[in-house]
Parts: structure tokens; C-alpha cells; sequence
């Protein structure tokens, strides 16, 4: 028990009928009043019935009576418009500032034990989600309204990366080159083709992006993957071609100990991954701003569907011979950069012009997509909760990382059906 959840019960009237106040007076809410979460009373323009007098104003919560006094806020002018004190235990007898007793309504024994129980049992217990077991199909419908909500915090919270970017580098070009990059690292390397990408400037990539080859060549050698073995014919050119490169610009290559090979599947390793990023680069002339000019998602997608070089049809890493077969970009690989990197940059771009309908476009490109497949996405639908897009499978993994992880179901709109439903038989 705690005063949020006192707030919780008092925002959303889960209280008993024929309340009384201390005092045997008998009150009715007809206005909880609007939350407050900065300095000052919890809740603003409340309205109540005290017998036949309707009253306007303030609404303070406390654990106990005598945190108003503990709170000092008897000399607090901000509290003088307050017209009832909620509390669960009336320890302390509160006077107003013209020394009349505070109209105060004792919780306890108020609301329905069973909304005490099951929020007790939520906030103890240790599952994948705390309402795990409480859940039993209740968040599908609330989920369908609710996602849009979700996944536009989750876009702003992406668009914060982007922003500091901008701040960073000052160009939209150049930030969603970095931003692609990241993207063509999939979760596994997105901070090495991060780096990568910040350690070739987009100016030195423009003045390569005539030759697929040169840009190879560039690419690779600064991932430091070209210092390893001699190599055969194609990684000795790429390696010659890298050191001219290497003076004429002076660059200096990431360590190859940065990427990750552990449990990745061949076709996510970063050599497939480089070739197929430089593909793309080649493809938009070294002009990503280019992709906000295509506004169908299958276009986009397409775009994105993009085969490494030749060499790399028989071969996953460089030197080592495999069987023959073309190293393009699935579907759901393609679906994933306008998820992760697409969206995100129209989000924050349409923000930082302040042009609602780039941050539209945000939303309606996930809507246009199907939703991920992942561990998260997979955990929830066991729990009935499928994602029929990725809104919604954006939105699902905001819940969860942001609501559920933290246990915040007071604020979860979820919460409010799991907390409020019957008690179980
Ligand atoms: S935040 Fe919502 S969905 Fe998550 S555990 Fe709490 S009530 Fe359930």
C-alpha cells in the first residue's frame, strides 16, 4: 500500500458507494479531479458533495493524515484551496488555514479489498510480466486503442538517438547514414556499423559512391576485417585498393575484435552485412535522403532488399569457399531497417521542422508493416496479445520495457482492467 496507489483509486473512483467523510458527513465524488505530478496538491478542479454542498477545488492523498503536517503544507499557500484530505489512516486531525476541520475521507475499508489483493499480488511477484497470471485475455481490445499511444512514445523515445545526432553532426544526410549503418548491424553489431560509419565521413563516401568496388574497398578496410590473412585475389585487391584510399583520406580503421560473431546466423555475419550496407549506399549515389522522397512501404522495402557483391554468393567470410547462394536481404530483415531506422528518423525529423505530417508518416510506415517476430512479440502472444502489425508489436515491446518492466501498472491502462475485474471465485 502506498499513496500511488491511493492516487490510483481516487483517479478512477474504485471506491465504495455511500462514502463518508471523518466526520459522518456524507460525500459523493462527482469529479476526482485532474492528476497533478509537479509541486502542489495530487489532483486540480476536483468536485465533490459534502450532504448538499458542492464543493470545487484541490484534492490531497496521503498514506496518513499527519503527512500534511510531516509535509509541512499548513504554511504551503498552494495548499489552501484544498477541499478534501484522503488519507488511509486518519492518524492526526487536520485543521484548515481558518482552523475548521479538513474534510478528510478515511480509504480504509473504502474501495474492494480484492483491487488491495491483486495489487499486492502484482507487485510481489517475479514473472515475465507481473500480470502474468492475471492478464487471461484482458489486454487485447484495450491494446487495439492503446498502441498507437504506445508506439508514438516509443518513436519519440528513438527520436531522442537521432536528435543528439543532429546536434552532433548538423546534417540529415549524414546523421541517417549513421543511422542506416547501425541499422545494417541488426541488434547483434549495430554499434560497430555505428562506428564504422562514423569513422568514413559521408563526403569520402560521395566521392567513392561512383564504384562499387572503391566503396568495398573502403568499407571494409576501415572495419578492420581486411587486416586479418592474406586472403585470396578479391580481399588482396580490396586491400590494395583500401591502402590507397587509406592515405589519400588518412583513416584510421575500427579494431576487427569489435564485431561479433558469436551465435549469428552466416547471413547476418558483418562481411555479408558490410557488402550489403555498401550496396545501398551505392544504390542512393551516397544520398540517403533520397528514401524520404519514396512513400510507398513496398517501394521502401524493396529498396531495402538489397544482395551483397558477387563474391560473396560463394562465400560468408572472406577466403573461406561455400556453396553458391545469393546473400540478399529478406523480407523481414528489410521490414526490420524501416522499423528500427526509418521510422525513427521521419519521426524525429518531422519533430525537429516541427511538421506533423513526417511524424504521421512515422506512424502510418509501422501500421503498413507486419509486426516483428521476436522473443518479446512471441512471450506476449502466448498471453492472447498478438500484434497485427508493427504498431502494434512496437507498441507491445514499449509495454514492456517501459511499463511492465518497471512495474508501473498503475499507469498502464491494462492495469486498470486487471486491477478493477471481479475477484477470482
Ligand atoms: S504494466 Fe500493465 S501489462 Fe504490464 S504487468 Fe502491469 S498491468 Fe500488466
Amino acid at each position: 500500500m502506498n499513496e500511488q496507489f491511493l492516487q490510483y483509486i481516487w483517479k478512477f473512483r474504485l471506491l465504495n458507494p455511500d462514502l463518508r467523510t471523518s466526520g459522518g458527513e456524507k460525500l459523493a465524488v462527482l469529479h476526482p479531479g485532474i492528476q497533478n505530478t509537479d509541486g502542489g496538491p495530487d489532483f486540480f478542479n476536483a468536485r465533490i458533495r459534502i450532504n448538499t454542498n458542492i464543493w470545487a477545488g484541490n484534492v490531497e492523498v496521503h498514506y496518513r493524515s499527519s503527512d500534511w503536517i510531516r509535509h509541512r503544507h499548513q504554511f504551503d499557500p498552494a495548499y489552501e484551496n484544498v477541499i478534501l484530505h484522503v488519507v488511509y489512516e486518519n492518524d492526526q486531525a487536520i485543521r484548515t488555514k481558518h482552523k475548521e476541520m479538513m474534510p478528510t475521507l478515511i480509504m480504509r475499508n473504502n474501495f474492494p479489498a480484492s483491487i488491495e489483493e491483486r495489487y499486492t499480488q502484482i507487485m510481489q511477484n517475479h514473472l515475465w510480466i507481473p500480470c502474468y497470471k492475471l492478464l487471461n485475455g484482458a489486454g487485447t481490445n484495450i491494446l487495439r486503442l492503446w498502441a498507437p499511444a504506445l508506439a508514438t512514445e516509443r518513436l519519440t523515445a528513438k527520436s531522442g538517438f537521432v536528435l543528439r545526432l543532429l546536434d552532433e553532426y548538423a546534417d540529415w544526410d549524414e546523421v541517417l547514414y549513421i543511422l542506416l549503418s547501425s541499422g545494417f548491424g541488426f541488434r547483434i553489431n549495430a554499434l560497430p556499423f555505428e562506428l564504422l560509419a562514423r569513422s568514413i565521413p559521408l563526403r569520402i563516401v560521395r566521392k567513392n559512391a561512383d564504384s562499387l568496388f572503391k566503396l568495398e574497398a573502403l568499407f571494409y578496410g576501415q572495419s578492420g576485417l581486411l587486416c586479418k590473412h592474406p586472403g585470396d585475389k578479391y580481399k588482396r585487391s580490396l586491400q590494395a585498393e583500401y591502402c590507397h584510399q587509406q592515405a589519400k583520406y588518412n583513416l584510421k580503421p575500427l579494431k576487427p575484435g569489435l564485431w561479433k560473431m558469436l551465435r549469428l546466423h552466416p547471413q547476418n555475419f558483418p562481411d555479408i552485412r558490410i557488402s550489403q550496407l555498401v550496396q545501398c549506399l551505392y544504390n542512393c549515389k551516397a544520398e540517403p535522403g533520397m528514401l524520404l522522397n519514396i512513400t510507398e512501404t513496398d517501394k521502401l522495402k524493396d529498396f531495402f532488399r538489397l544482395s551483397a557483391s558477387e563474391y560473396w554468393n560463394r562465400h560468408y567470410r572472406f577466403g573461406r569457399t561455400s556453396g553458391k547462394k545469393e546473400k540478399k536481404i529478406g523480407c523481414g530483415s528489410a521490414g526490420l531497417l524501416l522499423i528500427n531506422i526509418l521510422a525513427p528518423f521521419f519521426f524525429a525529423y518531422g519533430s525537429a521542422r516541427d511538421f506533423s505530417p513526417l511524424r504521421m508518416r512515422a506512424v502510418e510506415l509501422l501500421e503498413s508493416i507486419e509486426g516483428e517476430d521476436n522473443h518479446e512479440t512471441r512471450m506476449w502472444q502466448s498471453l492472447g496479445m498478438n500484434a497485427g502489425n508493427a504498431l502494434e508489436s512496437q507498441a507491445l515491446i514499449q509495454l514492456k520495457r517501459t511499463y511492465c518492466d518497471h512495474k508501473r501498472c498503475l499507469e498502464c491502462r491494462i492495469g486498470l482492467k486487471v486491477l478493477d475485474k471481479k475477484p477470482m471465485p
